[in-house]
């Protein structure tokens, strides 16, 4: 049966009478069938070791069209229903997005699966199956208000199994049940990702906004994604939630290895489990637990465990690398504690350096030094991050296993950030180059043949020029806002954390702003676009988006300043924002101060669909420009060496620059100026005021300058329209490595040996 013949069959015959919900059901039913037969089908080759990717968060967009593309049906699904007047983009639409990760680590692991499935490899995620996940991000008086965000659908992807385990805390026992979503690899097998659940997980349980009784464990467990831990409820119900994930986990890993005929002393043969971050690091101490069970001594079991798994480290901030007290553990997983304690005593044998011991003297347990120690792997996911974690934050792990530690530079999936989202330049690419480079991105280099070819340029400016359109009539249907698409689209979306420095951004803005005032204009109207959540406890963050809202208050409205200038706060950015904004771009803020991004994957995006980075010398950053070269990407700021040595002296006092510079101090007390008063809330700006002059403790007033003198090189560049055609083409061309086909290649030749 032919596409139309499958939809037909479904709609009876009568495809142009289908409403568009009777044909998204219809085409979900499809695709599971088609995945399904991919499982028993010839690309379901089964090597001996499987690969286990272990995650809290699975960012995994929308599945539709994904899937479609996947399966290579999504243009003739499209076609055959545009010849019926429906249109694919109406179908897609009503698709919620699942709301099971938080940022970049989370859409790192959606990325994984689909590289893993695409390059034929046999591998599955665990995480769990969060009923609100992430919560749902409003505007109301320029203030984040935060939302329960539920997904989850009657027919939707989500496939009940018949997997459930008890799993004990103290005191009390709970039943799982595994939940199944298809990993349907682009022209390749099928995998899954494992999300697990309880049945006695009640919805009502949330009051206002994302407020719920943190204490009952049985009707809370699954409801949210990183409950707020600023009190000892939430931080002990997070302690929950990785145990019972990492718990189930270990027994799916376990009976799928017996069933593959491991007698377990031979695990690392049948396994690898990858650590994404320290959220499932107590899969150590319970997979220990289980084959002390199954009748094999400590000693041995501790030996086999070290042999399977392997870890991920995200960041270097102090307050990420999670510590959790004895006292919670005891309480939470007591079973676990004479492990832990044991692998304590072990490692302190190793070395009696405290920076190394996984209880430390205040009785708080180091999830990432576990992991070290008990990992045969640690990697970092970018050049520089890596170094960083070898020469200064794991120094002392990096002397002791020197051997464990290597690099897997970030990447992201050309299918979902180059295929699907933006077609215009996905089919023009496909025209000139040919179709290789879906699954060989290096092949994006041929682009490069083209860089004088005058026709070609043009034809780049021309998409940018549709996918901003398109942009344009997307806010204005969801945010009733008005920009020009003759207007340079200068985006950042990310996080909300001060590391990322969108009050960088902001405090630029203000500057342009005042210029503009002053009769400056520039040669080209600016969009500033922004999107990003802030943790619903992270006060500063929620100032920072209280300020972007405000000066899109202030700017927008006033008359002499809006032709030039705009600023758009998006609201609830999420992935499939990220896929209407990314291919939109001229130019990416990838601004983090030196030293802090691990890697970034949205700089990779923006670069794939061909705008230009504004960024500082960080994360992923150093290898773009480093494949670029200077005269294609716009770099500022201080090294991540000289930020270190401020940290290390103590000696960076944001006053002294606000002190020496006139536009510095104009920009900042902009801030608490009468026009922002009025537009926000006093205390909030105030706030956030003091803490530039008196802490700034990402330095975003030592970057000020080279920032805008950077910023105003890269809008000066974009008025030689060519000469920027030709940036965006070389960004575009020279992409290829970050592709996560490349990284998870890599992640096999090197940690997994699948
Ligand atoms: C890629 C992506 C991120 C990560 O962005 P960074 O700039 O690397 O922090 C976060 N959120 C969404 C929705 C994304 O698609």
């Amino acid at each position: 049966m032919n596409i139309r013949e499958k939809l037909e069959k479904i709609c009876c015959n009568n495809i142009a009478a289908c409403t568009d919900r009777q044909l998204y059901e219809g085409l979900l039913h499809i695709v599971k069938k088609m995945a399904k037969e991919r499982e028993d089908g010839k690309e379901a080759k089964t090597s001996k070791k499987k690969v286990y990717y272990i995650s809290a968060e699975f960012l995994i967009g929308k599945l539709l069209s994904n899937n479609l593309i996947n399966l290579g049906i999504y243009e003739e699904v499209k076609e055959t229903l545009a010849q019926y007047g429906k249109d694919i983009a109406k179908i897609e639409e009503l698709e919620p997005e699942p709301s099971l990760g938080n940022g970049g680590l989370g859409r790192l692991a959606a990325c994984f699966l689909d590289s893993m499935a695409t390059l034929g490899m046999e591998g599955d995620g665990i995480g769990l199956n969060y009923h609100f996940g992430l919560f749902l991000q409003k505007f109301k008086n320029r203030l984040q208000q935060e939302e329960i965000n539920p997904w989850m659908e009657e027919a939707g992807w989500l496939t009940r199994t018949e997997v459930t385990y008890p799993v004990s805390f103290g005191g009390f026992t709970v039943n799982s049940r595994m939940y199944d979503l298809d990993v349907i690899g682009y022209e390749n097998r099928t995998n899954k990702l494992h999300l697990f659940d309880i049945e006695t997980v009640d919805e009502t349980l949330v009051t206002e906004g994302i407020d719920f009784d943190k204490e009952d464990i049985r009707k809370n467990l699954t409801l949210f994604l990183y409950p707020d831990d600023s009190d000892d409820n939430g931080r002990r119900l997070r302690v929950y939630q990785q145990y019972f994930m990492v718990s189930n986990g270990a027994r799916l890993i376990l009976e799928e290895c017996r069933q593959r005929g491991s007698n377990f002393y031979d695990l690392p043969e049948y396994a690898a489990i990858q650590i994404n971050d320290t959220h499932p690091s107590m899969v150590i101490p319970e997979l220990i637990r289980l084959l002390m069970e199954e009748g094999i001594r400590m000693e041995k079991a501790i030996d086999i465990v070290s042999k399977t798994c392997a870890y991920t480290n995200h960041t270097i901030l102090a307050e990420a690398l999670e510590k959790w007290p004895m006292e919670y553990l005891n309480q939470v997983v007591p079973q676990l504690m004479p492990i832990i304690r044991e692998l304590d005593t072990r490692a302190k044998e190793v070395s009696n350096d405290p920076a190394v011991a996984i209880i430390d003297e205040k009785h708080l347990v180091h999830m990432a030094h576990m992991d070290i120690h008990y990992g045969y792997s640690v990697n970092g996911v970018a050049y520089l991050h890596t170094e960083i974690l070898k020469n200064n934050e794991l120094h002392p792990f990096y002397q002791l296993y020197p051997e464990k530690f290597n690099n897997k530079t970030n990447g992201v999936t050309f299918r979902r950030w180059l295929m699907y989202c933006n077609q215009g330049l996905s089919q023009y690419l496909d025209s000139q180059i040919g179709q290789g480079w879906h699954k060989d991105a290096d092949q994006l280099e041929k682009l490069l043949a083209y860089q004088d070819d005058e026709h070609v340029l043009k034809k780049l400016l021309d998409i940018k020029k549709e996918n901003k359109r398109a942009l344009a009539a997307y806010l204005k249907a969801t945010q009733n806002v008005d920009i020009d698409t003759d207007s340079i689209f200068d985006i950042q979306v990310k996080r909300l954390h001060e590391y990322k420095r969108q009050q960088l951004n902001a405090l630029y803005i203000i500057h342009k702003y005042l210029e503009i005032k002053g009769g400056k204009h520039p040669a080209t109207p600016i969009t500033a676009i922004f999107g990003a959540k802030a943790a619903p406890a992270y006060i500063i963050a929620k100032d920072i988006i209280h300020l972007i809202l405000c000066l899109q208050e202030v700017i927008n409205n006033d008359p002499e300043v809006s032709p030039y200038l705009k600023v758009v706060m998006v609201e609830n950015y999420n992935v499939t924002k990220a896929e209407k904004l990314i291919p939109a771009c001229d130019i990416s803020e990838q601004i983090s101060l030196a030293s802090k991004e691990a890697s970034g994957t949205g700089n990779m995006k923006f670069m794939l669909n061909g705008a230009v980075t504004l960024g500082t010398m960080d994360g992923a950053n150093v290898e773009i420009e480093e494949l670029v070269g200077r005269e294609n990407i716009y770099i500022f700021g201080e090294s991540s060496d000289i930020v270190i040595r401020h940290y290390a002296n103590a000696d960076y006092v944001s006053r002294d620059y606000y002190e020496k510079d006139k536009d510095i101090q104009k920009a900042v007390d902009f801030i608490v100026s009468d026009p922002m008063m009025k537009a926000g809330c006093r205390e909030n700006l105030e706030h956030l005021h003091r803490e530039l002059l008196n802490k700034d403790w990402f330095m975003t007033l030592l970057d000020f300058k080279s920032y805008t003198a950077k910023k105003e090189e890269a809008l000066k560049d974009y008025e030689d329209r060519m000469a920027w055609a030709k940036k965006m083409l070389v960004n575009t061309a020279k992409a290829g490595f970050f592709s996560s086909d490349r990284t998870i290649a890599e992640y096999n030749r090197d940690i997994w040996k699948a």
